[in-house]
C-alpha cells in the first residue's frame, strides 16, 4: 500500500504492518483495536480468534466479508497487547484518515471502545460518554459520517453472554443499514 511506516516505536518490534483486508468499495468500513499476535505473524487483521469469532458472527448476520473493509485503529502490534497509547494512536491516525478517504466509506463499524472513542474524537462527533457496552448497536451520525459501535469480539470470548449482544448487535447493523 505505503512504505513502511515508522512514525512511532512500534515499527522496531512489528513484524507486519497489517493495513486491511476488503474491496475497494466497501459497504462498511470495521475498525478494531490493533493487531494481535496472530495478525503480526500474517499481516492480515482479524484473523486470531477474535476474528475467527467476529467472521463466524457476520456470516450468522448475513453480511458478506466480500463486502466490507476490516482494519484497525493502530496497524502494527503493541507487544502483549497493550492498551494503543494516546501518542501511537496521534502517530497512526494518518492512515486511517487516508482509508476512509480512499474506500470513500463512510459507514463505519468501531469494534470496540477504544475504534469508538478514537473514531468519535478525530472525527469532531460530540463526546460518547458512556462505555461501549451501552452505546454500541445504534447509529451515531455527524456530518457525512455514521458509526455504529459493536462490543469487541474479545469481551466476547471472554464473557460467553456478550456473545448473544455481538450477534444481536450485527444483524441490527445489517436490518438499520440502508
Ligand atoms: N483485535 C483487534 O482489535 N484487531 C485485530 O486485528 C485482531 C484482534
Amino acid at each position: 500500500m505505503i512504505e513502511p511506516c515508522t512514525a512511532c516505536a512500534l515499527s522496531k518490534t512489528r513484524r507486519n504492518v497489517v493495513w486491511g483486508v476488503g474491496p475497494p468499495n466497501p459497504r462498511f468500513l470495521f475498525v478494531g483495536q490493533a493487531p494481535g499476535k496472530s495478525e503480526d505473524l500474517y499481516g492480515a487483521p482479524f484473523i486470531g480468534r477474535s476474528g475467527q469469532l467476529l467472521r463466524r458472527l457476520l456470516r450468522v448476520a448475513d453480511i458478506s466479508l466480500k463486502t466490507i473493509y476490516i482494519t484497525n485503529v493502530l496497524k502494527c502490534y503493541p507487544p502483549n497487547n497493550a492498551e494503543p497509547t494516546r501518542d501511537q494512536i496521534e502517530a497512526c491516525w494518518s492512515h486511517l484518515e487516508r482509508q476512509m478517504r480512499e474506500l470513500a466509506c463512510r459507514d463505519i463499524v468501531a469494534v470496540g471502545g477504544t475504534a469508538m472513542v478514537t473514531l468519535t474524537r478525530y472525527l469532531g462527533f460530540p463526546p460518547v460518554k458512556t462505555g461501549i457496552i451501552k452505546s454500541a448497536g445504534r447509529w451515531l451520525n455527524h456530518e457525512d459520517t455514521r458509526i455504529f459501535g459493536i462490543v469487541h469480539p474479545s469481551f466476547a470470548l471472554r464473557k460467553p453472554e456478550a456473545r448473544w449482544d455481538l450477534e444481536y448487535q450485527l444483524k441490527k447493523l445489517k436490518r438499520t443499514a440502508d
